[in-house]
């Protein structure tokens, strides 16, 4: 199989009957922007910047955050860079942004929540991110959002950063694109509008079989009602992709679905513009897309839309199972 799937290596990214989808990488820094661009990856489509506030005692300054975005694009070689602003609080806790016990960590002060709250710490974020578009093609995506106001006080910090960075003469470009993660119930349900006031969507399947479901992603009394074959995620997976198409925006998907094999029709059939994957996925999805042609990942998707439960979507698609 290691030799079957290494002939992927560079490819294009296209189903069998030659539909080009682009295929991006998940990735923690530069090290895996590296190895996924040598796998062929069409840049990144998700790289969580975590890892830069995590086991700190402070948060990184702008310096320290602009040279490791910096690093990350330079490592892209030249393709797109996504870069998600933080997202902690649910399970990551960070000792510095001390919000107190919470009952519920993953309904509160999670991501986007937290850095509009500490808007002087998301704004030193948002300057090393326009510093590093000037070396590359940066977009901007939003974790956890909930609502139009958190988008346009978001573009109210970008619109400030970027002036901040005029006054001090740096170099930056504000010619960047503006995202959110769809992985929450309230963000499906507004994905018209949320549409309408971004440039793209990507969808979180991770969070968003957690929100739409109600079950706790990592308690395992309820792992066996955690799927994203559940016909209440694919539905909402469908309309944020169907919100996207009609407003003209592009969009993907970062979550693990997007890895999954299970889920490539499915995907191909709705119009996924980009699937973001693992770097140790990125040849086993290219090799997915290419077995499909779309009629066929069209009349599968169909029918599995035609069922009402879980158990019924998982065995259909076992069953058609294929890469
Ligand atoms: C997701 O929620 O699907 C996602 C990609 O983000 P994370 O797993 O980092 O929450
Ligand atoms: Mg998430």
């Amino acid at each position: 199989e290691r030799v079957a799937l290494k002939q992927f290596t560079g490819r294009k990214t296209e189903t069998a009957d030659g539909m080009q989808v682009r295929l991006a990488a998940n990735v923690g820094g530069p090290e895996e922007t590296k190895r996924a661009a040598e796998f062929g990856a069409d840049g990144v489509g998700l790289l969580r910047s975590e890892f830069l506030y995590l086991d700190q005692k402070a948060p990184p300054g702008e310096e320290a955050q602009f040279e490791a975005y910096r690093k990350t694009v330079l490592a892209a070689g030249g393709k797109p860079v996504t870069i998600r602003t933080l997202d902690v609080g649910g399970d990551k806790e960070v000792p510095y942004l001390d919000f107190g016990n919470e009952e519920n960590p993953f309904l509160g002060c999670r991501a986007i929540r937290i850095s509009l709250r500490k808007k002087e710490m998301f704004r030193i974020q948002l300057k090393a991110i326009l510093r590093a578009a000037a070396f590359g093609e940066v977009s901007i995506l939003i974790p956890f959002i909930t609502s139009l106001e958190e988008i346009r006080a978001v573009k109210v910090q970008l619109e400030w950063a970027a002036q901040e960075l005029r006054e001090e003469g740096r170099q930056f470009s504000s010619e960047i694109r503006l995202g959110v993660m769809i992985e929450t119930a309230a963000a499906v349900v507004m994905a018209d509008r949320l549409a309408a006031e971004t440039d793209f969507f990507s969808i979180g399947t991770n969070d968003l079989t957690q929100y739409v479901l109600s079950v706790d992603r990592g308690n395992p009394k309820v792992a066996e009602f955690y799927s994203y074959c559940d016909p209440a995620v694919l539905r909402s997976i469908r309309r944020a992709v169907h919100c996207a198409k009609e407003a003209g925006i592009q969009v993907g998907m970062c979550g693990e679905a997007a890895s999954d094999p299970l889920l490539t029709p499915v995907l191909l059939s709705l119009g996924l513009d980009t699937f973001s994957v693992p770097p140790s996925s990125v040849l086993s999805i290219r090799r997915a897309i290419s077995l499909w042609a779309l009629p066929e990942a069209d009349a599968l998707t169909e029918e599995a839309f035609s069922l009402g439960t879980e158990r019924e979507v998982r065995e259909l698609l076992e069953k058609h199972r294929r890469g």
